[in-house]
This record gives structure tokens, sequence and C-alpha cells, in this order.
């Protein structure tokens, strides 16, 4: 048992009572419908969040006008027909003993002509370095007045349609940050030009809200502590900001950083050596991630700034950014913050604030801050996690883990994700599971991508899988490869094969294979590479070997067919990594056709110039992907005496996802 006391009691926010200090912050999830309604999906996933105990949800953004919106299907409020869809989201958190708040956010330069059909709108005309080809346009007075106007009657449909309160979302670029940043506005009218009118704009829309829906309806103000853009404001402007906020009528401040500009513009910096991390730290999170940090960052980089922007006000203060609750609630206790935001960990395991209220962290599904979320989002796909199979599908009937009718023996083969995922949802259900790992450990490939130091996260999921696994009623035989005469003799009615995949050992490899390393070897430290190094392979194995190595102070190659590393990588996340990499010093060869690779050489064909490439080093390591493991799927399939189901690697090596939406799946399905 471990106590949480300071983030499990009641607090707070203007009128608005909260059971406890954890808050779920505004994601975007692509669950609604294309046309700016909300889905029975969306509803469902909202209702999901606040069953699992947290104090408060914050939706994803809503737009008080169509021209506000920059995803398609964005929820949208500035027509009364969007009324009916939106009040299920109140009532469906209500009816899970949960409170929610309603985010009001206007894109501004993030719109495009393609998606609201005009000019987008921004202060000044000036638009965003991530939408180059963009052509907007400055308001006019009139529509600035207009738009206050309506952000007023978006909240009181809001407060109409059941929501507890309004979040007025004025972090990461959108439109109150917009006017408020010298970067962003140089109107010469009332509302650019000095501080005080860069946050009139800000100011006069929470002055509104409140005249229309009500002074006693809550009002927390999001705001980005600090731009981190050269030409931006500073934190010091920011907290003046969120003193005239509470002034206006502003019930808490809610304080991220950064904007869009921001980590696009100091990505590039990195990569043209002119920013280091003696300057923006990119593993603070704050130069090219910023508010979706991956592991590849530390945690809590943005608390500082909600602790400065505390001393300054008197209203509670929401702090936020890969904040452990070990971290939230000393942060609590110190009195640096009032609430803490948990954004992802609500995704991976909806359920954490009723585990930290029971003193059960250790039962919590980390989060691995892999941005493979966000990128299911960027992708125009529906949310999904890698770690939680049911994140996102809640609604689907398909996805309930219902308990079984008729029990029966399963055996899994196959210790990694996959296999301990299919394990769990097999036990879970009532089913009799075995468990085979032909290694003396569970993990399979899980294992050896937790061992890196930038992959605490990874380690800690791994951790809770194996702990779950052991306090289910599971039996686990380590060290025993079943082959098909143990899984007939075992008397299953099912096998779920999850064997995984080993790293290719391509034909180009000359002279003997086994002088060509094998990147797992590697990561585990059973083979210690020489002092130059040749990494063949771009990909997410080689990225992290090279990484690995070259903070250890090998001096790394990296060699690669594709313009790019790591191809399937969520961007923030290969930012942050591709900034890390160049901070290591290693060296990328893209573009590169690897044509041999011997004990201490490689040979490459440049692709632009056709000119073959000769490197030499050390040591040279093999990472050009892996291969299925089907050696005892086939055994299976050609005996055909078993029902059996592939899951994960062993039909084709893809990420952690898929891994554990198989799992999870098959287990479903018995
Ligand atoms: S996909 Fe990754 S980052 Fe997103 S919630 Fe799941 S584990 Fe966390």
């Amino acid at each position: 048992m471990k106590a949480y006391p300071h983030l499990t009691r009641p607090g707070r926010i203007g009128t608005m009572w909260l059971k406890n200090r954890m808050i779920m912050p505004a994601m975007g999830t692509n669950l609604g419908n294309a046309d700016g309604t909300i889905s029975d999906n969306i509803v469902n996933y909202y209702a999901r969040r606040a069953a699992g105990g947290i104090g408060l949800v914050i939706t994803e953004v809503c737009s008080p006008e169509h021209e506000g919106i920059c995803i398609p299907g964005e929820m949208e409020i500035g027509d009364i027909k969007f009324m009916p869809g939106l009040s299920r989201i109140p009532h469906a958190v209500h009816a899970n003993g949960g409170k929610v708040a309603l985010q009001l956010a206007h894109a501004g330069c993030f719109s495009t002509e393609a998606l609201i059909g005009t000019r987008a709108k921004t202060p000044s005309g000036i638009g965003s370095l991530q939408l180059p080809g963009e052509n907007p346009r400055p308001f006019t007075l009139e529509e600035i007045r207009d738009l206050i106007q309506k952000y007023g009657v978006a909240a009181k449909r809001g407060r109409i349609c059941g929501y507890d309160a309004i979040e007025l979302h004025g972090a990461h670029g959108y439109l109150p940050l917009q006017f408020f940043s010298p970067y962003t506005n140089k109107r010469d009218d009332e509302y650019g030009g000095s501080l005080e009118k860069r946050a009139r704009f800000a100011l006069n829309v929470i002055r509104e809200i409140k005249a229309q829906a009500g002074a006693d309806f809550p009002l927390i103000y999001r705001m980005s502590g600090a731009e981190y853009v050269e030409g931006g404001f500073t934190t010091e402007m920011a907290c003046q900001l969120a003193i005239w906020a509470q002034e206006a009528g502003a019930d808490a401040i809610h304080v991220s950083a950064g904007t869009w500009d921001a980590r696009i513009q100091n990505f590039f910096d990195v990569m043209a050596g002119k920013l280091s991390s003696e300057g923006l730290n990119l593993t603070d999170g704050i130069g090219t991630s910023v508010w979706v940090p991956p592991h590849y960052t530390r945690r809590g980089s943005m608390m500082h700034l909600a602790a400065e922007i505390k001393r300054h006000v008197t209203i509670p203060v929401v702090a936020v950014c890969s904040i452990t609750p070990d971290m939230g609630e000393e942060m609590l206790a110190a009195g640096d913050a009032d609430f803490i935001a948990f954004g992802r960990q609500t995704i991976a395991d909806a359920d954490f604030p009723k585990k930290l209220l029971a003193g059960r962290p250790e039962t919590i599904r980390t989060c691995l801050r892999c941005n493979e979320c966000l990128a299911e989002v960027m992708n125009n796909c529906g949310l999904l996690c890698a770690v939680n199979p049911e994140a996102g599908q809640e609604y689907e009937v398909y996805q309930q883990c219902l308990p079984t009718r008729a029990p029966k023996k399963v055996a899994i083969v196959g210790g990694g994700p996959a296999g301990m995922q299919a394990a769990l949802t097999a036990s879970e259900r009532g089913h009799s599971v075995t468990l085979y790992e032909k290694c003396g450990r569970l993990g399979g490939q899980l294992y050896y991508a937790s061992i890196p130091d930038f992959k605490l996260e990874f380690r800690e999921y791994l951790d809770y899988l194996i702990r779950t696994v052991e306090a289910a009623p599971i039996e686990v035989k380590l060290g025993i490869e079943a082959d098909v005469d143990t899984l007939k003799g075992g008397g299953y009615d099912e096998v779920i094969v999850a064997t995984g995949a080993v790293p290719m050992t391509p034909d180009i490899i000359e002279g003997d294979k086994a002088d060509i390393l094998d990147p797992l070897a590697v990561l585990d430290g059973q083979i210690t590479p020489g002092q130059s190094v040749l990494v063949c392979g771009g990909g997410l194995v080689g990225c992290e070997v090279a990484l690995q190595l070259g903070e250890k102070g090998h001096d790394v190659t990296m060699i690669d067919l594709l313009d790019g590393i790591a191809p399937d990588m969520a961007i923030y996340s290969k930012w942050v990594l591709q900034a890390r990499l160049a901070e290591a010093g290693v060296k990328i060869y893209a573009h590169h056709a690897i044509t041999k690779m011997e004990k201490n050489d490689v040979t490459c064909r440049n692709l632009e110039t056709e000119e073959s490439v000769e490197l030499t080093g050390d040591s040279v390591i093999c990472c050009l992907g892996m291969r299925p493991d089907r050696a005892l799927l086939e055994a299976l399939i050609e005996d055909g005496s078993l029902p059996v189901t592939p899951v994960g690697d062993v039909n084709s090596a893809r990420k952690l996802m898929q891994a554990t939406q198989e799992g999870h799946a098959a287990a479903r399905l018995i």
C-alpha cells in the first residue's frame, strides 16, 4: 500500500468540486464523426475515463465556429445542431461518477483552406511553419468582436449541454496565444502592440464567457508558460497574462508550454547545429516535442512553469507534462500546483486513478510515452494505444472482455508482449492458461527494447506485465521449448503461438556471419563492440543501438537505404530521437544501399550519385530487420490436430501495438 494523500483529496475550481486532484487534459482522438458530430465511440471513450476515477475529464478541442477547426471531424459547437450530440458526453461522464469540462479551441493559423473552405484568419495574417502552403489573412476588428461573442455563445451552449466547466485553450499556438505572442501578432490596433493589447483578445474572451455562461460557471484558462521560440513571449510575460486572466474571471490556470512553430523551429535549429541542449534542452522535451514528450525526454519538463505561475495567482494551477503520480504528489505537497493533469497515462490505463486511491501504484499499466496514439490520430485514424487494447474501441462490442461460459485449456507459446497479453486476457475470461517461454525469462523483444537508458517506461511496462502474469492464475513454464508433442500431450483445447521474430541475417554478409554483431546481444551487453561501430539499418532497432552506443562514447556511423530514419516512428518522437542522435555525434548515411558487410567493412551505394562508398569500423552490427520465427506455427499447422492462432511478430515483425491488439483479440475469441 502506498498513499497519495494530496492527489486523492478533493479540490475546487471555482464553484466546481472535484473528488480528487487528478485531471485528464484534452487530447485529440479522431473518434468523432467526420462532420464534427459526436459518435458512440467518443462518448464511451470519455465515459470509460470517468469510470476509472479521474477527478475531471477535459474534452479534446471543440471549435466555437467552423472556421476554427484544424482537424477533419473536429468537434464543433458553433451551431445548435451540434448540441444534442455534445450533451451525450456529460451525460455519460456523470453516469460514471465523473465531471467534464468542454475545451473551446480556435485554431487560427492552423486551419487550412481545404478544411474550412476559406482562407484561415490569424491576428496579422502570419501563418504557421507547419503549413507553408497556406495563405491566411488578418482578422478585421469586426471579426474579432464577432468571434469573442461566439466564444461566449459556445460556453453558454456547453453549460446547457451539461458540461461542468469550460477550458479555454490559449496554449500551443491556439488563437488566444497567437494574439498574445509578439511572434505572431504584429497588429497596431487595440489587439496588438503592447503586452496589454496583445493580452486583450484572451481576456475579452474570458469576460465574454463569464458574461454569457454565468459568473458561477467555472472557467479554466489553458496557456503556455513560455513560447520557446525566438521573438515569442517569455515566462515573465506569461505570469502577467495569468494575473490578468484571474482578474478577468478565470477560475484556474492550466500551464503547458510552447507552440507548434516552436518545436518545428527548434528542431531545425538543432539539426543545423544552431541550438544545443545547453540552450533549449532537447531531452527536457522543450525543444522538439513540447507537450507530447516522448520517452527520449525527461519527465516533468514544464513543472517549473506551473510553479512559477502559481507564485503569481491565487486561483488553482494545473500542472502537466509526463508527471508521474509520485512527482505529482510531491508537487502538490510542495504547494507548486493544485491539480495534476495526466494525459497519455489516462489512455494507457483508464483505471489508474482508482489504483492510486487504492494505494496500489504497482498495478498501473505504465504509458510508454511512445506517441503511437498520436501517430494514429495524425494518420487520420482513430486513437489506439500500444499497451491498452481497449483504448479508442471502448464502444465496440467485439472489444468486450466477457467471462467465458465454456472454460478451455489454453496453451500460449512465447512469453513476449503478445503472448503475455493473450495469457492475461484468456485468464481474465476464466480459461485455464499455460504460458511457455523457451528462455529463462519473460519479455521477448520487449526485454531488449527496454534495455537502453532512454527506455525506462518500457522497463516499467515489462515489469508490470510480468507482475500481472505472476499474480494471475497462469501457469508459467520458463526454459521449456514447447513443440508439437508437448502441446498435443498437454491436453490443450487451443494454442496461441506468439513465438515472435529473430534478427535477419542477409545474404550480403561475406566471410564468417558470426563476425557481424547481433543488435540484441549488443543491447543486452553480451557483446561489447569496438570503439568505431558501423550500424547497418536505420529502423528503430538500428537507431536505438546507435544512440545507446553514441551516448556511451562510441564513434557510430549508421547506414540506411531510406531518406530518413525510423520511418514508422511517430513524428514528435522521431524529432527528439534525431536530435539526440545528432547530439551524440552519430553520422548517418541515408539513401545508401548496403551491398556488402564484412567483419570490419561495409560497402554501400549512394542512391543519388550511384557512387560506391567503403566504410570501415572496429565492429559491424546488422539491424536490417527481423523475420518471423514460424517453425512451431508451421509444424502445428502441418500436424493439424490442434486449433492454432498466431499473434504478434510471428505473423510479421511489427510494433508493440499490433502485439498487444492481436494477443488480446485471440484470447477474446476463445
Ligand atoms: S500509445 Fe504509447 S504514448 Fe500513447 S497512451 Fe499508449 S503507451 Fe502511452
